[in-house]
């Protein structure tokens, strides 16, 4: 009977490793899926940009910005 218990025990501690595992890999996946699905968005305007895009605004903010700060020289990308 003792044996049968410190298998069981065993068992049940390997099924908890496995668990674990198990519940790591997903978070880890979950991470990566929201990584990757996560859209890259500008900073004014909110605007979805090509994930892709090495820019913190997009191209129609720039241009704004650019026009408005015209007498004052502003580089929004120099951040
Ligand atoms: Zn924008």
């Amino acid at each position: 009977m003792y044996t049968y218990c410190v298998n069981f025990g065993l068992e049940k501690t390997a099924e908890k490793v496995l668990q674990t595992k198990r519940g790591i890999s997903k978070t880890i996946i979950t991470i990566l899926e929201t990584k990757k699905l996560k859209p890259k968005k500008c900073r004014i305007c909110g605007k979805v940009m090509p994930w892709n895009s090495s820019y913190g605004i997009c191209s129609e903010c720039y241009k704004r910005s650019y026009i408005s700060h015209d007498d004052d020289y502003y580089d929004p990308f120099d951040w």
